[in-house]
């Protein structure tokens, strides 16, 4: 992964692992795994400090009841930033939770069936009222792809025009103003044909715009061969959608002109 980004000519580099979580699954750092890999970005730092700056960080999943400790964990693990998400929904005291991420559309509609009873509209709103309470509780310097939610949705359950869903939105864009968090633009639903948008939408990138929210462009790259795709469509729509600045990390938050 250094070497592809080395290669694409970018200057920095961060890290970011699924943080481990407690129970079975197939997209996290293993807890046993931990220690080596902070090890072993630490050490590619020092390796390659003369071509490109490297970082380490970790991509936490705020799930209620499960994972709500998301700052003391990173910085007991002494974390360059946190990236803060939410991909598994679940309401407070309640034992079923519905992953709205991953390939698998079937995936996503048996979840919200199991967890929601198919009332996609209390499902989503969980989905954004886990988002402003990691927010709250837990601030992470950026926030990932805010509206995954609407990746395997393509408009069946809900309209990403209906009301109440703008509504909470904005809502959650508030809070991000509020608690001065960046805001990712995730490229990798469009680079994999699941989404027809970024995360977010581009209606979310005007009006993060207009209400002063930093912004990073991110490309969530799972292999060599995504390390920068369609960075350069990202920044050309923070530019179209009116904003000044794009956010990087290079050892500090930084602004850059667009
Ligand atoms: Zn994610």
């Amino acid at each position: 992964m250094v070497l592809a980004a080395i290669e694409r000519g970018l200057y920095c580099f961060g890290f970011s692992a699924h943080a481990p979580v407690p129970f079975e699954n197939n997209f996290a750092l293993k807890i046993e795994d931990q220690e080596a890999y902070l090890q072993q970005t630490h050490a590619l730092k020092e390796k390659y400090a003369d071509k490109i700056r490297l970082f380490t960080s970790m991509e936490f999943d705020y799930i209620t009841d499960i994972t709500e400790d998301i700052r003391p964990r990173a910085e007991a693990m002494g974390l360059d930033y946190i990236i803060g998400s939410v991909h598994q929904v679940k309401e407070r005291g309640k034992e079923e939770s519905w992953f709205i991420d991953g390939g698998k559309q079937e995936v996503w509609d048996e979840g919200l069936a199991r967890t929601f009873n198919s009332d996609a509209r209390k499902g989503v709103e969980q989905f954004y009222l886990q988002s402003i309470e990691m927010l709250q509780k837990s601030t992470p310097d950026v926030i990932g792809h805010f509206d995954k939610i609407k990746m395997h949705n393509k408009e069946r359950f809900f309209s990403q025009q209906d009301s109440w869903y703008k509504e909470l939105v904005k809502t959650l864009l508030e809070e991000i103003k509020n608690q001065d968090c960046i805001c990712e633009v995730n490229t990798r639903g469009l680079y994999k044909g699941r989404s027809d948008d970024f995360f977010p939408s581009m209606q979310w990138i005007k009006e993060a715009a207009q209400m002063g929210i930093r912004m990073t462009v991110s490309t969530d790259c799972h292999n060599v061969s995504e390390v920068d795709l369609l960075f350069d469509q990202a920044i050309e729509a923070l530019k179209q959608s009116g904003h000044k600045y794009v956010w990087y990390f290079d050892g500090q938050w930084q602004a850059e002109k667009l």
